[in-house]
């Protein structure tokens, strides 16, 4: 057979598996921009639940706001709408905190000393903590959440504030700042998380002086991000503990393996098991609005709208990020 017939039937080949449905889908990259685009005109419009309002400054928030900000494990940055504008990480912060105490740490003494069951009820719960024989709680939650700031290292509230927020910058590769506006709202208003360190300390679940501990705890639910930083932040996560963008290692492979579980039994607090049920991604809420989310190996997502349901999670970053999911066929499950 001469040349010219070779490079005919391979021609020929290649036009018959590509115009098999199957294998163009399977060969075709996907257009994660249009995908971004299409979520956030589907979504745009209605804009149901409302905006947190027990801290009054989140009240507060333009409840417009939406935006949409992807990374994918090799770096690269994709955004919609309004991923410039900052707010308050609230709960999200709880998993960077996690990070940096399962590092300092290791792993076994965040199930010993906090636990990682989910508690089934409200992130603010007493009656998590009362329920539970062992007293053991969920570092997702509020309780768990400060019990893991009282395990960080640091003498002192400034030395521990200080590891604790070049953490949070490492994850955002930017200097973040604390919106004050939030923490003095949050500050003044912060007796039943007192009333839950106090019960903790108790119980000797707490680690630390309640005063110091609290104190940090508020400041780092008041760190301002946008959906971008987010985005950037959880893209540790994605890529097995290696920053995409600054390359620098931050965590264990193995860590980053615990962390994901946590989020996925516990990071939209007691609708959990709904959102794993539809859309299968490791996730994590915060009443400010925002909401990530990671496919482990390939992206992390995160969406910013104020408007929450009844367990505190955005609805439109719910929805959003559901859609993305599905159209980039993510779900890990
Ligand atoms: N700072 C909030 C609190 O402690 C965080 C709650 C959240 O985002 O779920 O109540």
């Amino acid at each position: 057979m001469k040349f010219n017939h070779y490079v005919i039937i391979c021609l020929q080949v290649c036009v018959l598996v590509c115009a098999n449905p199957v294998w163009a889908k399977a060969s075709q990259q996907p257009d994660i921009q249009a995908v971004l685009d299409e979520a956030y005109l589907k979504f745009k419009s209605q804009n149901p639940g409302k905006n947190a309002d027990y801290i009054p400054a989140l009240a507060e928030v333009d409840s417009r706001f939406f935006g949409i900000a992807l990374v994918t494990t090799d770096g690269k940055v994709y955004t919609k709408g309004d991923v410039s504008q900052e707010f308050s990480i609230q709960s999200i912060s709880k998993v960077f905190t996690l990070s940096l105490a399962m590092e300092q740490k290791g792993p076994q003494n965040i199930l010993d000393k906090i636990g990682v069951n989910a508690t089934g009820l409200a992130f603010n719960s007493v009656t998590a903590i009362e329920l539970n024989e062992d007293r053991s709680i969920n570092p997702l939650v509020n309780a768990g959440a400060m019990a893991a700031v009282s395990l960080l290292d640091g003498k002192d509230q400034k030395a521990k504030w200080s590891s604790l927020s070049s953490w949070y910058n490492q994850f955002a590769n930017r200097n973040l700042g604390v919106l004050d506006n939030v923490y003095q709202s949050e500050s003044k208003n912060n007796g039943h998380n007192r009333a839950i360190a106090e019960l903790l300390t108790s119980y000797n679940r707490f680690y630390g002086d309640v005063d110091l501990n609290l104190a940090v705890y508020t400041r780092q639910c008041s760190v301002g991000v946008t959906a971008k930083d987010l985005a950037v932040m959880a893209s540790v996560f994605a890529n097995n503990g290696t920053h995409p963008i600054s390359k620098q290692r931050l965590m264990t492979s193995d860590n980053v393996k615990h962390v994901l579980a946590v989020m996925t039994t516990a990071g939209l607090y007691e609708n959990s098991g709904e959102w794993a049920y539809q859309v299968g991604l490791p996730a994590k809420s915060g009443v400010g609005g925002g909401i990530i989310a990671v496919s482990p190996d390939r992206f992390s997502v995160a969406v910013f709208s104020p408007r929450l349901d009844e367990a505190g999670n955005s609805i439109r970053a719910q929805q959003a990020i559901g859609y993305i999911a599905e159209e980039l066929n993510a779900n890990i499950f």
